[in-house]
């Protein structure tokens, strides 16, 4: 096992792979900007490194840094968390050319699996649908202006190099077309330096269900059932849950050993998650993730395994010991993203904490860096806090949920914990009975 891993992130996901070494008795090494000097990421590692400026394209996202950072505290793994560097497979080829381990997939599989259209192209051979859609690449207007009206409108444009719902926009009809396709090109390579946009169905009202899998880069590959990530919006999570209230066990097992089978097929090392659009009973393939999902805990809680100790065991060269019989689900959790930003309005609020309490109690977890005193910087993602919470049944689970977020104090910025309550209570979450643009549907009104 590692003796010492560099954890090239910040915030609640750089804490919770510092907990999971920690238990495992493995040093840590914090990286981070001039702006998170006082981060808590940084103050419970072992050793930390300034890598930058706040920018995170000086910092987080500066790969030589990372590297030099880590030759200089001697560490022999790199994590890259989520977001930043976590999906690029030239970092992953650094860290490895570097002699490092990278605590995530083969270069090859971030490449393959990373690329929207060409793991739409690898999981169709293994038998899995995928929403329909162009073949590759669109280019032209009138191209576009065709594969639309085959496929039927509206249809949705995305980014090849897409992420957190940013470089996507439905068009309803031909007229709109050349605006859109215009539209996705400039937002993506304004935010991933890369304008390959293609064309999939717009699908009316399904829900994003996703397999959490985990392989061993050997063939054998196990999942740990699904996580219901409906609640979104523009295009991005707000609250996931597992098991998902719309599928049976039969159906879970159906998917589950579906992405598992193509884990193994692909030899696939490490976390992943299957995405799937899930309409008319039907699952339709959208993308791979290649790295650990903000909403792992959801899968944690009711697993009870340690999903980012999982992926230091494997990236340390250990066979997969569990096997798919060994992941027994039991009760319900679900996850509330909460962000520094208006419960309303959505502004961003960053600033000073003045005062913290964070809620605990019988099968509640909180995944978050703040404390009092500490200031939310602009430079980063709003996401501050996981509050996740487990019970036997969703009902409980949603009782407790209720009652922790009551407890939870954040104040000195305005965050979207009063939102979690009122869409805790309304009856289409109550139910379960929402689909991915339900919460849309539900502020506008
Ligand atoms: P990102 O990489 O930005 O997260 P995804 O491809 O995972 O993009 O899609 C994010 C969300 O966008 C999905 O969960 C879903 O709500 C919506 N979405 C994506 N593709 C479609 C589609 N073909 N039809 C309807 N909604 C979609």
């Amino acid at each position: 096992m590692f003796e010492k891993v560099l954890i090239a992130n910040r915030g609640e996901i750089a804490l919770r792979i510092h907990r999971a070494c920690r238990e495992m008795g493995i040093q840590t090494v914090a990286v981070h900007s001039t702006a998170d000097s006082d981060a808590m990421h940084v103050r419970l590692a072992d050793e930390s490194v300034c890598i930058g400026p706040p920018p995170s394209r000086d910092s987080y996202l500066n790969g030589q840094a990372i590297i030099s950072a880590a030759i200089i505290a001697g560490a022999d793994a790199i994590h890259p968390g989520v977001g930043f560097l976590s999906e690029n497979a030239e970092f992953a080829e650094m860290v490895e050319e570097h002699g490092f381990a990278f605590i995530g997939p083969s270069p090859e599989h971030i490449r393959v699996m990373g690329d929207k259209i060409t793991a739409k192209e690898a999981v169709k051979k293994l038998g899995i649908s995928v929403v329909p859609g162009s073949d590759g690449p669109v280019s032209e207007d009138a191209e576009a202006i065709r594969i639309a009206g085959g496929i039927g409108y509206p249809v949705l444009v995305k980014a090849v190099a897409g992420g957190g719902g940013r470089g996507m926009k439905v068009a309803h009809d031909a007229s709109e077309i050349s605006a859109v396709l215009a539209h996705c090109r400039a937002e993506s390579l304004a935010s991933f330096g890369n304008d390959t946009v293609y064309i999939e169905k717009y699908l009316g009202n399904p829900r994003h269900i996703e397999i959490q899998v985990f392989g061993d880069g050997h063939g054998n590959a196990i999942h740990f059932g699904e996580r219901d990530c409906s609640i979104q919006r523009r295009h991005q999570k707000v609250i996931e849950e597992a098991p998902s209230p719309a599928l049976d066990a039969a159906t879970r097992a159906g998917i589950g050993k579906r992405a598992a089978d193509a884990t193994a097929a692909l030899k696939y090392r490490g976390a992943g998650t299957f995405e799937f659009l899930y309409e008319d009973g039907e699952f339709h393939f959208i993308e791979m993730n290649t790295r650990l999902q903000v909403e792992h805990p959801v899968s944690e809680l009711i697993s009870g395994v340690d999903l980012v100790q999982q992926q230091l065991r494997i990236a340390a060269g250990e066979p997969l010991k569990l096997k798919q019989s060994d992941i027994v689900l039991s009760g319900h959790a679900i996850e509330c993203r909460v962000t520094a930003e208006h419960p309303e309005t959505f502004a961003p609020s960053p600033g000073l904490i003045t005062e913290y309490h964070a809620p605990g109690g019988p099968g509640v977890r909180v995944d978050s860096a703040l404390y009092t005193g500490y200031r939310v910087s602009p430079h980063y993602d709003s996401l501050v806090s996981k509050l996740v919470v487990h019970a036997d049944s969703r009902a409980e689970c949603i009782m407790r949920l209720q009652r922790a977020l009551d407890e939870y104090v954040v104040s000195g910025i305005e965050t979207t914990i009063p939102l979690h309550r009122r869409l805790l209570a309304a009856e289409a979450f109550q139910t379960g009975n929402y689909d991915i643009h339900w919460l849309e549907k539900y502020l506008a009104d």
